[in-house]
């Protein structure tokens, strides 16, 4: 699942695994959960993330065959990897070692006002993870999350500035990958910028309702 930050991976991601069974790979939350766990990767990640910046390519392509190790033969979802040229090629390898491969590549695509504005107003859960928007999707109470009761906060890389530097990372990055995976033969890029329920359902119609292939 590729797209830029704010065009709706995580969320689109969420659905269409739990419709298909497919394993959701997120690697944003695998090193917010490091970071918060104050892990070694987390350590190491930490300053990148917190910046907006990018965490290393190797460092990356670990994290994610650590997933495909825990549950060898299933199917993934890998959202926000992979995020340069590398990591494609080095998930390339990792899968091909593995007699696998990459079977579609969605594009999420959402002009940049739109973006902005998403992220601008996007709030989490402390405690269970999950997704609010202060406008679009409030909470029923403020600052607290409809789920579990825990507290929203304001992801620090979401703050204006930080907001900016990433979308700059992801729009020198992404001409690369949408011609690698273009030239596989395997992306489809699809319009995000409407409705959840809207992008799952073109999501799950490519994927041909099974997930597999
Ligand atoms: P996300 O939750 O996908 O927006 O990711 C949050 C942050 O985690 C990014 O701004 C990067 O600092 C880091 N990150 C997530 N995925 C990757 C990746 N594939 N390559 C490098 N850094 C990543």
């Amino acid at each position: 699942m590729m797209g830029a930050p704010g065009a709706g991976k995580g969320t689109a991601a969420e659905g269409v695994c739990k419709a298909t069974g497919c394993r959701h790979v997120s690697t944003g939350d695998l090193l917010r959960q490091a970071i918060k766990l104050d892990t070694p990767l987390g350590r190491k990640a930490d300053g990148y993330v917190r910046r907006g910046e990018l965490v290393p390519d190797e460092v990356m392509i670990g994290l994610v065959t650590e997933q495909f190790e825990a549950a060898p033969g299933a199917l993934f979802l890998l959202d926000g990897f992979p995020r340069t040229l590398v990591q494609a090629k080095l998930l390339d390898e990792a899968l091909k070692a593995r007699g696998s491969r990459v079977s579609r590549v969605f594009l999420l695509e959402t002009p940049r006002d739109v973006l902005v504005q998403r992220l601008g107003g996007r709030r989490l859960c402390r405690k269970c993870g999950a997704s609010y928007h202060v406008t679009n999707i409030p909470p029923r109470r403020p600052g607290i999350c409809d789920k579990c009761g825990g507290e929203l906060y304001q992801r620090p890389d979401d703050e204006e500035k930080t907001i900016l530097n990433r979308l700059e990372i992801f729009e020198r990055q992404n001409a690369d990958l949408v011609a690698h995976y273009r030239g596989q033969g395997v992306l489809h890029a699809l319009d995000s910028s409407t409705s959840r329920e809207d992008t799952e359902a073109k999501i799950l119609g490519a994927m041909g309702r099974t997930g597999a292939g």
